[in-house]
């Protein structure tokens, strides 16, 4: 029986006689549209039933003829909304293809109501499905700009998606899935153009898509697509575990070369993403270097995404399901899943994970019920990789910050901009609220208003701390009266000049940005110091200051001499990678053990030592691939 009839004939089992049904396959959803409000709102129960007969998620959307005319439904929602949700009136989409209207508020918890009662109100009263997002206090450019561009372009990107949705449910040509090989594109042995393409007799999955950053050609900067015989045309789906350049920059050019399937990830995901390879594009641009793809197939990528929340099962293939799950390393990222055929082959990969709380994420998840062969990272796991934990971390980051004030000077921290920024801001936020910090001002200028917009966008992402203090407190670490977000400052000069403080800007490694301009103004006072609190990679201005140089060039120009009096720190410990213990323990405390642990992402030297570690302390059959390698893992 064809997937079709066999939806019929549950549709028919489990709804009403007399409801108008029309089925889509939207990508990997099921969407249902109908004339019967009731089944929109859940008063039925019936999406759950249908869900589980059909093992797949179910969408239920309104058809047009129930919906109200959008200006009429515009002044019905405006009525309805109480008003200490802070609803955006000049922000309400309507997606005419979806029967969905798209709703910013700053406290969306007061439109949605006990158990959701407000948003059924909204339904039954307009027959518009409501979609609710919160808006930050402080806004994103970006994701302002990535769903105006969304929107402009649905039916566009339905067409694609309706396309995406009959390739996923196609008649499977074999009954499982055969035998599955992992075939080592990039982030093999290395750190950089992280790329797994995870092949089946019947489909072809690739996990990660990076740039090396700093490669010295090009063969060494893209995954090695080229051992891949038409790549493009064999690819069911892309899978992006998270926003780092390494995970994610070759992925538009995937687009530029003719893919048009679906893109899978995380919705912080995608936003940082769009953050990081725009940025990415704008100084290849400024350098006037040649870019390897374009802002356009950046844009299409966009449309071919679809957003999963943790822990949701969908359908990538005949016989192969993807689920995320966190991974505790930035805001969004995610561990992988695959589930091939019924109970046949459990895949995991972990991408970049930490496995640890930190103050802004929860540990990464393990609990999975079966995981036969995982992929996991390496980057600090050598047997020297042990950091201080995060109390030991945090006292010695508030003891530098602390004397150096208290002697007259300042402070300059170059910041990673996505998740590192937000968890030092925190650790300043928690010091001065206990009164181990002197509350001076903290000027956080560069990248970091952006991605922290973001990540006050996903609060419900954060740890439970964080979520704790906003939710229950009412306190907002991130927009907290200490801190001074800015986009850009005219005269950096006068913020030096007026007195004790703390300065967070990007890059983190001194290789360009407002960090490398209040580097200059202070590095000549033996009263300030700057503070590291990243990796520093080599032939950076980080890394030569950290190195103890005492004479430096700054990026780009050759003529002027800085004398580096400034005192340097380096503070350890707030890393979103697990420590070599962190990654043992993660093996450990798996409910079920592995048969296979393949180790990527990592110096081949700490790969090496660690995979010894596993097997004489696991028994598990380890492997430490080269990148081309393929494994066969079933
Ligand atoms: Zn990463």
């Amino acid at each position: 029986m064809s997937l079709y009839d066999k939806i019929k004939n549950v549709l028919f089992e489990y709804l009403p006689k007399d409801v108008n049904i029309k089925i889509e396959f939207e990508g990997p959803y099921l969407s249902l549209y109908t004339d019967n409000i009731s089944l929109i709102t859940g008063e039925t129960g019936i999406a759950p039933k249908l869900a589980k007969a059909l093992r797949k998620k179910i969408l239920i959307r309104p058809l047009d003829e129930i919906r109200v005319e959008k200006e009429k439904a515009k002044e019905i929602i405006k009525s309805l909304v109480p008003k200490d949700a802070l609803l955006d009136e000049n922000l309400i989409y309507f997606d005419d293809i979806r029967g969905e209207v798209h709703l910013y508020a700053l406290r969306p918890s007061l439109i949605r109501g006990r158990g959701d009662v407000n948003i059924w109100e909204i339904v039954n009263k307009t027959g518009w499905k409501v979609i609710l997002h919160r808006k930050p206090p402080i806004e994103s450019d970006i994701m302002k700009t990535v769903d105006s561009y969304t929107f402009s372009k649905l039916s566009e990107q339905y067409k694609e998606i309706i396309n995406i949705g009959m390739r996923i449910n196609r008649e499977p040509i074999l009954e499982n899935v055969g035998n599955i090989r992992i075939i080592h594109l990039g982030g093999a042995n290395e750190v950089g153009r992280s790329c797994f393409l995870i092949s089946t007799d019947t489909s072809n999955i690739l996990l990660d898509a990076g740039l090396k950053p700093g490669a010295k050609t090009i063969n060494e900067e893209f995954p090695a697509f080229y051992l891949i015989d038409k790549l493009i045309e064999k690819l069911d789906a892309i899978v992006i575990s998270h926003a780092h350049f390494d995970h994610c920059s070759a992925l538009p050019y995937l687009f530029k070369y003719g893919y048009r399937g679906p893109v899978y990830m995380t919705e912080p995901t995608k936003y940082l993403m769009t953050l990081i390879i725009s940025d990415y594009l704008n100084i290849t641009q400024k350098e006037g270097k040649p870019a390897p793809y374009s802002y356009a197939d950046l844009t299409n990528a966009l449309i071919h995404t679809f957003t999963l929340d943790y822990g949701e099962v969908v359908d990538i293939a005949p016989n192969v399901k993807l689920t995320l799950y966190n991974a505790g390393h930035i805001l969004g990222s995610s561990i992988v899943h695959l589930h091939f055929g019924e109970g046949y082959h459990n895949l995991v990969y972990t991408g970049d994970f930490k496995y640890a709380k930190t103050r802004l994420l929860d540990q990464a998840f393990n609990q999975f019920k079966r995981n036969e062969t995982i992929i996991m990272e390496g980057t600090y796991g050598g047997p020297e990789d042990i950091m201080p934990n995060r109390i030991e971390a945090t006292n010695q980051l508030i003891e530098i910050i602390k004397n150096t004030i208290e002697n007259g000077g300042k402070v300059l921290m170059p910041m990673l901009a996505v998740g590192r920024a937000q968890e030092i801001l925190l650790t300043i936020f928690e010091g001065m609220e206990n009164n181990l910090l002197p509350k001076v001002p903290v000027l956080v200028e560069g990248m970091i208003h952006e991605t922290t917009a973001i990540h006050i966008a996903f609060l419900e992402e954060l740890s439970y701390e964080v979520k704790e203090k906003v939710f229950r407190e009412g306190v907002n670490p991130f927009t907290s009266e200490y801190f001074n977000l800015i986009k850009d400052v005219a005269d950096r000069k006068e913020v030096v000049e007026a007195g004790p403080c703390i300065i967070v800007a990007t890059s983190g490694m001194l290789t360009g940005g407002p960090a490398v301009e209040y580097f200059k103004l202070l590095a000549g006072d033996e009263k300030n110091a700057i503070i590291f609190t990243s990796f520093q990679v080599e032939n950076t201005l980080g890394r030569r200051i950290k190195d103890g140089a005492k004479e430096v060039y700054l990026p780009g120009e050759k003529n002027e001499i800085i004398h580096v009096k400034l005192k340097v720190y380096s503070a350890e410990g707030f890393s979103g990678h697990s420590d070599r213990q962190q990654l043992l323990n993660y093996l450990k405390n798996l409910p079920t053990k592995p048969k296979n642990v393949i180790l990527c992402h990592g110096e081949p030297s700490k790969l090496h030592n660690l995979s010894q570690a596993i097997r004489k302390d696991f028994h598990i059959s380890t492997y430490v691939p080269e990148v081309g390698e393929t494994i066969r893992v079933k």
